[in-house]
Formats: structure tokens, sequence, C-alpha cells
């Protein structure tokens, strides 16, 4: 059979993309290292030097997540299939999950219950604002057999941290399961998994980890496992069931699908970076730049949207000032600084713009030259 013609409309050639200073919700920049890991000639991902690696992996995550849940490794997939991973495995029909919601991610968790069949009770808090415990409690006092309470530790799209520890204290207090958003959280700010006892948490590998897009790390905790080992019914996901997933994960190593071996090397490198700097340098080296970007951004008279307490360093949140054309400043950025910031989201769409400092792209040059960038526009 003769194959069919393609004349493309223009020459298509090979992609280079423009070197840009990543400042938004993420991805940020992927640090040189971790784009020069990924480069590694690739190997089987049943090649026993890659599953050797595999293991340092699932130890450098422990230590990143601060946990020694056996059950950590990075999901073949963005943050948005760990998420899925926790809510398919974790729900049967007619469970209750109590899901906290004060920004789109909380939303995303409420889609997740009652796409698995579960029965979703939602604490709402103001976008900008922490989730409040109070309101967690009376929801835990008013739906005794809640199994599960889902919330999200960093709203990236609000800026706002909410309190993991206390969250966790109460859903211990009323015996439920806790699964926790740290997709903007992990490296930037503290987490500590084992002591907030927290049963399941993802993450995502393009915002503070300095990793591209498209691995999402998780940990279950012991309770996890023997609920879904005990489960009535089949996880509805084969590819995320984490019974089969252990398989590959596990010791037996079988093949459950071919993960993306590339990408891994990646995130080993991203990982081993933040082993060698320390979890505390990471998040104080994300609350310096936070702090410098706040003093230059003030002095514009440019105002945060979150309250100090409960601000991300590595997500500054701020109102747009009036009279300005936010999408021109986010276009002149691009097209003149190769700078990206990001807008704001559902109920923030033209009012807020979110500038990232996360990861590798948390650093001072990029804060002099984003304030720089700023001025001169602004002018
Ligand atoms: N949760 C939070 C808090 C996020 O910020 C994001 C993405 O920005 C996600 C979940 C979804 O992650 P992904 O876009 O990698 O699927």
């Amino acid at each position: 059979m003769a194959t069919q013609d393609f004349r493309p409309e223009k020459k298509i050639s090979i992609f280079y993309p423009p070197q840009r200073v990543l400042m938004g919700p993420g991805p940020s920049d992927t640090h040189p290292r971790v784009l020069s890991a990924m480069a590694r000639p690739t190997l089987g991902h049943l090649d026993p030097v890659f599953t050797d690696m595999m293991e340092e992996l699932k130890s450098l995550m422990r230590y990143a997540f601060q946990t020694a849940n056996l059950l950590t490794f990075p999901v073949s997939g963005p943050g948005s299939v760990g998420m899925e991973m926790c809510f398919v495995n974790m729900i049967e029909p007619g469970d209750k999950v109590i899901v906290c919601r004060n920004g789109v991610f909380g939303g995303r968790m409420i889609e997740n219950v009652e796409r698995h069949g579960g029965v979703a009770i939602v604490v709402d808090d103001k976008w900008g604002e922490p989730v409040d415990p109070q309101k967690v409690e009376d929801a835990l006092k008013k739906n005794p057999d809640t199994k599960i309470l889902a919330f999200v530790h960093a709203e990236t799209s609000t800026g706002v941290q909410s309190d993991a520890k206390t969250l966790s204290e109460l859903a211990k207090r009323y015996d439920c399961l806790t699964i926790m958003d740290t997709v903007t959280s992990l490296g930037g700010t503290p987490i500590y998994i084992d002591g907030w006892g927290i049963d399941a948490v993802y993450s995502g590998s393009q915002k503070c980890l300095s990793c591209p897009p498209g691995l999402s790390p998780v940990s279950f905790s012991e309770r996890v496992v023997d609920l879904v080992k005990n489960r009535k019914h089949k996880v509805h996901s084969w590819f995320m069931d984490i019974n089969l997933l252990l398989g590959y994960w596990g010791s037996s190593r079988t093949y459950h699908h071919t993960a993306p071996t590339n990408a891994l090397y990646g995130l080993h490198e991203a990982l081993l970076m933040l082993y060698e700097e320390g979890l505390e340098h990471s998040w104080a080296r994300h609350m310096r730049n936070h702090k410098a970007l706040k003093a230059g951004l003030q002095t514009m008279g440019i105002e945060y949207v979150v309250a100090e307490p409960y601000r991300l360093p590595q997500l500054n949140a701020v109102h747009v000032p009036v009279g300005v054309d936010e999408k021109e400043v986010r276009r002149r950025l691009l097209a003149e600084y190769n700078l990206e910031i990001g807008a704001g989201l559902g109920d923030f769409a033209g009012k807020i713009w979110r500038f990232g400092l996360m990861g590798t792209s948390s650093r001072v040059e990029n804060v002099v030259f984003c304030l720089n960038a700023l001025e001169k526009i602004f002018s």
C-alpha cells in the first residue's frame, strides 16, 4: 500500500526551545545536572544496573518526604496521576471522604472522590485562606463514619499553606486516614510525613525538585497497604493498582509497564542534589529568595494575596495593581525578557499574578532579574 503523502505547511526542522527563566507556578527550570543525567544511555527497565538505581531513588525519596514508608516510589505520570492513584486505591464505593477546598486542586480532589464512587463531604474555605481546622473538626463530628481526610498542603492556585500537622492530628483523633497533596511543597517547605502521621502523599517532579514534569513521587503508610490488600472490590484502574505496581517497585521486579528510564535518571539526580544541599538548607533558600522578592514587589506597591503567616515562599501570589493590563505585562516579560510568570486561575483569573521561586529557579539572580524587568515595564 502506498504511504500517504505528507506535505507540511511549513518546513519542519529540529525543535530548539528558547532558554526561558521559569518563574511561574511550575514547571520551574530544570537544573543542568538533571538534564545531563537524562541524556545518559537508555537502559532496559529490568536491567540490574537500573533496578539498583531504583533502590537509591526510593531511599532518596524517603529522605525528601521524611518517611520510612517502604511503599515510596515515583509514579510514571504527572502529579494528577499521583493524586488519582491515592484516591482510586483507597476509596471503595460509598466511602465518605472529607475534602478541604480552598483553591483549584481541592476541587480536583472532589472530582476524584466522586469518579471513584466515594461520597465527598466538602469543607470550603475562601481562596487565599488556609484550611480552617475548626471547620474540619465540625465535619468530622457530623460524619463519624468518614474514612479519609484529604487536603492540599500548598495550594498553588492561591499561594497558601495549610497546617498539615494539625489536620493530620484531627484525622487520627477521628480514626480517619489522610491524603495530602505536596505537589508544590516537596523540597520547598517543611514536610514530615512520619512526624505528622500522613497516610498517603503525592507530589510532582516539576516544581521544587528542579526536574521536568511527568513524574509523581508517592508514599503510602502500612495502614494504606493493608487497606488496599484487603479491598472488597478490585481497584478500578489496572495501571494505578498499587498491588500490581508493587511487583515492579517491590523486590520481585516483575514487568508492570515500561518505566520511563531516562526520566527516572533525572529524578534520581534531582533528589541527590536535594540530599547534597540538605532539606533544611533548601527550605531556607526558598524562604530567603521569597523575602528578597517580597521586599522588591512591595517597593512597587504590589500586595500579596495571602496573609503573611500562611504564605508559601515558593509561590508568591500578588494582586495585579489597579489599571495595569496583567496579560500585556506577562506577554512583554516573555517576549522581551524570556521570563515566564503565572496568571491567576479560576476565581483569580485576570486578578492576580503568581511568581514561582521553586527549585533551581529559586535563586537571587532570578529575583533581581524579575524585579528589574518589572520596573522597566512599569516605567
Ligand atoms: N496539585 C497541585 C497543588 C498542583 O499545583 C498541581 C499542578 O500544578 C497538581 C496537583 C497537578 O499536577 P500535574 O499538573 O503535574 O498533573
